[in-house]
């Protein structure tokens, strides 16, 4: 295989991440966090090749065991053979680029399998946030053949939800003596779950979580609809690599009902539908920034001033322009 050179064209990056060079895959994604020009051409590249991964989202408070969880399944994935990718989104950081994962312990473990990439992805500076960038991440992942993405959200804020958009299973994890058990857990966080994981059962009270969210799922909301997944419940000791495998099947089940209910293809249409107003957004957003210096602006605005015009008609011709 010839090195990758600093000006490898995007179908040489492409064809050389699908190779299996990690190295060509983190310039593709490096092109994602920089918003690069460039994208639309890996996007077209792409395509063809999208829709195979299977794409899982773990969320849950900090410090239940999210980060030892992602790498145990990581290991577990990598003993059927599939290539893993990890995205690791914190909204909050500053960080990105492996700063926050690459710090962590456990994921040194896999830095030299080839087989493995990991990344860390903030929100801040990019335009269109993480709305925009993780789907065009995975979109990255998915095309250069990577079996299976972990999308683990670190920190507080809409991502823990916004996950189950983009995942097409969603795992909560829960831990016990976290506060007082499942009423602890964030408002929302329980209903995006497709399996709950209860992590940290070789501590007192984890059966209690389980019997809490026994109760729970009985209790009515989404997953009592007619129809709807019932939420598997696994409990694990992540530290010791106990239970994981029990989540990786909680996973394909889930896949398998999804595929049998046409669920599958729908979440997928339903990210589509969101990148694509993503994208448009960050377009009409620019479009809006190449208006302010416009003479068609300017003159608008002193009518609106003068009185002869009112706002609202004079944003009909601004938008108008944007769509043109
Ligand atoms: P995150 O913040 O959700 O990513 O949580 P981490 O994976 O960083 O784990 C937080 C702490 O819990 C670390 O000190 C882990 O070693 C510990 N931990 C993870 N899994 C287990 C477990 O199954 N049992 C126990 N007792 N501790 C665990």
């Amino acid at each position: 295989m010839a090195a990758l050179t600093r000006t490898a064209s995007v179908s040489e990056l492409v064809e050389r991440a699908r190779e299996g060079n990690a190295r060509a895959v983190a310039r593709l994604i490096s092109l994602v966090e920089d918003a690069s020009p460039k994208l639309r051409e890996v996007a077209a590249e792409l395509a063809p090749h999208t829709g195979r991964a299977t794409i899982v989202g773990l969320t849950g408070s900090p410090g239940v065991g999210k980060s030892t969880s992602t790498s145990a399944l990581v290991r577990a994935f990598r003993k059927q053979g599939k290539r893993v990718g990890v995205l690791a989104i914190d909204p909050s950081s500053p960080f990105s680029g492996g700063a926050l994962l690459g710090d962590r312990i456990r994921m040194q473990d896999h830095a030299t399998d080839p087989g493995v990439f990991i990344r860390s992805m903030s929100s801040r500076g990019h335009l269109g946030g993480l709305a925009w960038a993780t789907p065009q991440a995975l979109r990255v992942l998915d095309g250069t053949g990577f079996d299976v993405v972990l999308i683990e959200t670190v920190g507080v804020g809409q991502a823990e939800v916004e996950i189950a958009s983009t995942a097409d299973t969603t795992l909560v994890l829960l831990a016990p003596g976290m506060g007082d058990g499942i009423q602890a857990a964030k408002a929302g966080i329980l209903e995006i779950a497709d399996a709950f994981v209860v992590n940290k059962a070789d501590r007192d009270g984890a059966d209690n979580v389980v019997r809490d969210l026994r109760n729970m799922l009985g209790l009515g909301g989404r997953h009592s609809e007619a129809g709807a997944w019932r939420p598997s419940i696994v409990k694990t000791i992540a530290e010791k690599e106990e239970g994981v495998e029990d989540v990786v099947e909680a996973i394909e089940n889930h896949r398998a009902w999804m595929i049998d209910k046409g669920v599958l293809t729908e979440r997928r249409i339903a990210r589509a539908s969101g990148e694509i107003l993503a994208i448009s957004m960050t377009t009409l957003r620019e479009r809006m920034g190449d208006l302010s210096g416009r003479a068609s602006l300017r003159k608008l605005s002193e009518q609106v001033a003068a009185g002869e015009t009112d706002p609202y008609l004079a944003s009909d011709t601004i938008v108008a322009e944007l769509g043109a």
